[in-house]
């Protein structure tokens, strides 16, 4: 028997359709009696249907949130919480929202209601990125962590089709990096597969169909199980890269996940542990595997189509080996602009 260390916080998760109008039995349970929504511009309308669930409890909307969690955003929010008496927060939205609670945890130590409305994983993650005079920087902080998160599907059916299918693809490599990830333990291991045999499944019925429950509950609790592989284990080259491209030329962060994918994977293609994924695309080799099904969802197809400068490559390979951090195959700066090269043209990774 391997020995491991399984780290764990204290979380309470509802999965299920429709638990959204149960907010405020949630709220209770954690004893807040004022309570502020947070969500984008682009999301007030959820937001305010929360606000109305809440009824009494509820302090109002403040749908201010942004990507990559500004710092002043965050200032601004606190001040509003403080004005309005506020002593918790729900965050109804994809990782940005839940961000900006995270961001506001860190600063009042109030607790969190997360909604999630993408596959992104942040909710269930002691992870903080946050952005300071266009500068990002992350952290982890157990103070971060929602106190409780409610899966409702329902929330998620308004998210195209193409959004769907980029988040999927980001959660899919939480759980890939999972399965090599240093620290990988046997339960993790277990939600990893999982989490990507149920992605596998479900992302190709929600892009053709949108509105189908079934695949939208599927797909949301592969995008759970990836989220817990996110917090558990430490991440390696895929999310690094991710990270060096979005920060330098501010590409969209679900969409970088999704082109990265199948050259980090494949790059990684023999790490131990990737032994369910090898068997799940057989013959076509882990990389094209993911390359074609990320072509199935219809997700965008290079670095080049999502915006990254082609003169960016050479700046892009500095960057990823500027500083060491673990990656089951070692690697160097030629690794590394081969592999932003591919990425960058969308070639089909050859294994
Ligand atoms: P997002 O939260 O930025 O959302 C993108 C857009 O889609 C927003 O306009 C949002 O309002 C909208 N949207 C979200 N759900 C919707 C729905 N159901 N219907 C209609 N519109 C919807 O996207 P994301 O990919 O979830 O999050 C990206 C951000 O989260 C990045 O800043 C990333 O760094 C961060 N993130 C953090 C962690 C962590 O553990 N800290 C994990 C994953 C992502």
């Amino acid at each position: 028997m391997e020995t491991f260390v399984y780290k764990t916080h204290a979380m309470r998760i509802r999965f299920q359709r429709g638990c959204r109008s149960r907010v405020a039995e949630e709220a209770d349970l954690l004893g807040l009696e004022k309570v502020m929504v947070l969500s984008t511009p682009e999301q007030e309308n959820q937001a305010a249907e929360i606000s109305d669930a809440l009824g009494y409890r509820s302090a109002g909307v403040l749908a201010v949130a942004r990507m990559h969690t500004p710092t002043d955003v965050t200032e601004r929010a606190v001040d509003s919480l403080s004005r309005a008496g506020a002593d918790g927060t729900v965050s109804i939205g994809g990782g940005s929202t839940i961000g900006l609670g995270k961001a506001i945890a860190l600063r009042t130590n109030i607790p969190q209601i997360a909604i999630p409305t993408t596959y992104a994983g942040s909710e269930m993650t002691s992870i903080l990125g946050q952005t300071k005079d266009g500068v990002k920087s992350t952290l982890r902080d157990a103070r971060v962590i929602p106190a409780c998160v409610l899966y409702d599907v329902e929330c998620t059916l308004t998210l195209p089709s193409a959004a769907s299918s980029n988040s999927g693809l980001n959660a899919i490599a939480h759980a890939v990096e999972g399965l090599y990830s240093q620290d990988r333990n046997p339960i993790s291991k277990l939600q990893c597969i999982d989490a990507v045999r149920t992605l596998v499944d479900a992302l190709p019925v929600v892009a053709r169909k949108p509105d189908d429950i079934e695949a939208r509950q599927k797909a949301q609790y592969g995008a759970f199980l990836c989220g817990l592989a996110l917090g558990q284990s430490g991440m390696a080259l895929h999310h690094k890269l991710c990270h060096v491209l979005g920060g330098a030329f501010d590409l969209p962060h679900a969409e970088t996940h999704a082109v990265v994918l199948p050259y980090a994977a494949e790059f990684n293609a023999d790490a131990e542990g990737l032994e369910p994924i090898r068997q799940l695309f057989g013959d076509a080799g882990i990389g094209a595997g993911f390359w074609e099904f990320a072509r199935l969802l219809g997700a965008p197809s290079s670095l080049a189509e999502i915006g990254m400068p082609e003169d960016g490559i050479e700046r892009a390979a500095d960057l990823a080996v500027a500083s060491p951090y673990w990656n089951p195959r070692s690697f160097d700066r030629s690794d590394m602009l081969i592999l932003i090269r591919a990425a960058f043209d969308g070639a089909r990774p050859a294994n």
